[in-house]
């Protein structure tokens, strides 16, 4: 008789469990998979996939606005929010069978139920039952922070409840100067509702290139985003359907919906943690993992948000690979956390890979910066007030590009592609040699001869 029920049980039916656990059973590992919600977990559920096509449907009315200088008359437009939801929702289920589906192809179990540890070789799962498992991955991801206790803070929603509003608020203030704020920002933007966005330090999008804080902020305030640094919120009174949110500088917003987008907290209460002797990361308040993965007890892994490493959908996805890869392939894989592409889905959107002007400056002695901002050839014909910015960070004693930093439309698919040049440690003379594509707005990349600024940091005497 085996020792244990299975050969791994996955904690978590979300990007990352789900990928480890098909790759595990592919293996011929013996695998079940524990899901309290929604198997697809939050990308699919309730994060990236659904705020994805809010995003191309509030886009629409930025065609609809730029039709007129192409000639196109559109008398009379209107928008059911109603019909949003209803139809995104449906994909949304559609997905989730999917993921169930192709867990279950793999050979691996589902079981719909919350699963807590018992000890490091148990679990126990939410119909009471208990398993055994040789091997456990923990892939609890994150949830939404709510910040402090301010009061009125059970008015407040956040990204799990914008997605499943009745109506499209008129009127809306979001707390936050990260991914989901902004994102949400054009999203409700886009549909037509008033919005205030709270920071509370001097510019949102902090950690990203100073620059690209600069352009997207002010193409947001274009827009008719309001963007009101320096302050928190402070209380939130409920007068029937409207909200009065009241700001630390004294100042107060009425509105009809109020969200905060501060951060997420990985999922590590009520696990079970201790009867197995994982330690917390006192950093970050993820689960502590080596570079394997490995928690603190050497038969318990964890992956994904619960790490608190990168809280990005294909980091979670590359570390549940390596795991299965590691543990159960008898291939041992690292996952390499650098140069990571990523994408603010705001409107400009943001697409950013490498090393900003910043870091670049601390870490090398001559840097070299190539900066174009320009009117995008659409903006010729619509009229729009808009430009797009492109920048190139180049380490100016190996000509090697450290990094890529582009706001504007397709931002997000041109920084795909350049991570991979990136990564590859291309140079700028690799880049100049690549002929350009015409007309692009990514061919500014392969035509920038002259940089705007030169940085050289003289060497220290002896
Ligand atoms: P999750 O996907 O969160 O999965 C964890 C699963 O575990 C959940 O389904 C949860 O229900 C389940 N669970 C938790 N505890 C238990 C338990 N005890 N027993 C059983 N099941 C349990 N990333 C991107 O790369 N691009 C984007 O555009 C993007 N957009 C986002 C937009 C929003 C609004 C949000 C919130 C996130 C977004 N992200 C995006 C981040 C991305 O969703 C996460 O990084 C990713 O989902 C993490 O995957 P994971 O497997 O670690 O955890
Ligand atoms: P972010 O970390 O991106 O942003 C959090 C924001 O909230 C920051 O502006 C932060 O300010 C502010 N903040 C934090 N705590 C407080 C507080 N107590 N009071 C007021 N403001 C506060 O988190 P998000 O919630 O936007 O998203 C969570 C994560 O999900 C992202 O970091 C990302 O990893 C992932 N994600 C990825 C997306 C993508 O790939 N497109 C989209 C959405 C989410 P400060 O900067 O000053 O700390």
């Amino acid at each position: 008789m085996a020792e244990y029920d299975v050969d791994l049980f996955v904690i978590g039916g979300g990007s990352g469990g789900v990928r480890a656990a098909r790759i595990a059973a592919g293996y011929g590992a013996k695998v079940m998979v524990a899901e309290e919600y929604r198997m697809g977990g939050t990308c699919v559920i309730r994060g990236c996939v659904p705020k994805k096509l809010f995003v191309i449907g509030s886009h629409v009315r930025h065609e609809i606005e730029d039709a007129a200088g192409f000639g196109w008359t559109i008398p009379e437009i209107s928008f059911d929010w109603k019909t949003l939801v209803a139809n995104k929702d449906k994909e949304i289920a559609r997905l989730e069978g999917i993921y169930t589906t192709n867990v279950e192809k793999s050979g691996a179990q589902v079981v719909k139920a919350r699963a807590v540890l018992e000890d490091a070789h148990t679990l126990r799962l939410s119909d009471g039952k208990k398993i055994t498992a040789q091997t456990i991955l923990i892939a609890t991801g994150g949830r939404p922070n709510h910040g402090a206790e301010i009061p009125g803070i059970e008015h407040v929603i956040s990204s799990d409840e914008a997605f499943h509003l009745t109506d499209l608020p008129e009127r809306i203030v979001i707390q936050g100067g990260g991914y989901i704020a902004l994102e949400f920002a054009g999203i409700f933007k886009g549909y037509g509702a008033d919005v205030t966005v709270i920071y509370r330090g001097d510019n949102i999008l902090r950690g990203f290139d100073e620059d690209v804080r600069k352009h997207v902020r002010a193409e947001m305030e274009k827009q008719g985003i309001n963007i009101i640094t320096g302050c928190t919120i402070s209380k939130v009174d409920k007068h029937g359907k409207e909200f009065t949110t009241h700001l630390s500088s004294g100042s107060s917003i009425a509105s009809d919906q109020v969200m905060f987008a501060i951060g997420r907290h990985p999922n590590v209460a009520n696990l079970g943690l201790e009867t197995a002797d994982v330690a917390i990361n006192p950093k970050n308040g993820g689960i502590a993992v080596d570079a394997w993965s490995k928690t603190s007890t050497p038969n318990i892994y964890a992956i994904g948000d619960v790490t608190h490493r990168t809280n990005l959908t294909p980091v979670a996805i590359r570390e549940g690979h390596a795991f299965a890869d590691t543990v159960f392939g008898k291939r041992p894989v690292q996952v390499d956390h650098a140069t990571i592409p990523t994408a603010v889905f705001s409107q400009p959107e943001v697409g950013t890979v490498g090393l900003t002007e910043a870091e670049a400056r601390a870490q090398f002695s001559h840097v070299d910066i190539y900066k174009t901002d320009f009117r995008p050839i659409k903006a010729t014909m619509s009229g729009r007030d808009t430009r797009v910015l492109m920048k190139l960070v180049v380490d100016g004693t190996s000509d090697r590009v450290l990094g890529c930093h582009i706001v504007g439309e397709g931002a997000a698919e041109i920084t795909q592609a350049v991570g991979i040049a990136v990564k590859m440690k291309a140079t700028k003379a690799d880049f100049d040699a690549t002929i350009a594509l015409h007309p692009t707005a990514a061919e500014e990349l392969v035509t920038m001869r002259t940089p705007t600024a030169r940085y050289v940091r003289e060497a220290a005497a002896e």
